[in-house]
């Protein structure tokens, strides 16, 4: 009798925690430049267009475009192997940023690059939530 084995869960460190509260929280937090304006991800301790240390951080709008996908057909982790086929994909967010995330809520075959999503967050165990994406309503 096999034990299901569970999903990797992120281990937030000093660097990533604001990230990870606004998931809690159901928000999507980004680094943004004091100093330039840029919104950046992924996180960084300085800014990568005018390489100060002013980053802060910034509750994002949470939308964005999709980008492009993949199906993944075979799982390469024990902890993935129920959910296959599921998608993997990079959304453009309308701070300017890309981010790799699932997008849930909608068949992998209804997929369509340029679609509208906004953030949801799920949490795969530990007390950790991650962004995910959906079609954005309205
Ligand atoms: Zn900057």
């Amino acid at each position: 009798m096999s034990e299901a084995v569970s999903k990797p869960v992120p281990i937030p460190d000093a660097l990533s925690e604001p990230f990870f509260a606004g998931a809690r929280d159901r928000r999507l937090m980004l680094q943004h430049c004091t100093s330039c304006g840029t919104w950046s991800f992924p996180l960084r301790e300085r800014c990568p267009t005018c390489m100060k240390p002013t980053l802060e951080w910034r509750a994002a709008s949470g939308r964005g475009t999709l980008y492009t996908f993949t199906i993944f057909h075979q799982a390469m982790h024990p902890g993935f192997a129920a959910h296959v086929p599921y998608n993997v994909a990079q959304i453009d967010l309308d701070e300017g940023v890309r981010m790799t995330a699932n997008v849930a809520g909608v068949d992998n075959a209804d997929l369509r690059i340029g679609m509208r999503l906004e953030a949801v967050f799920e949490s795969p165990g530990d007390g950790v939530f991650i962004p995910k994406f959906q079609p954005a309503a309205g």
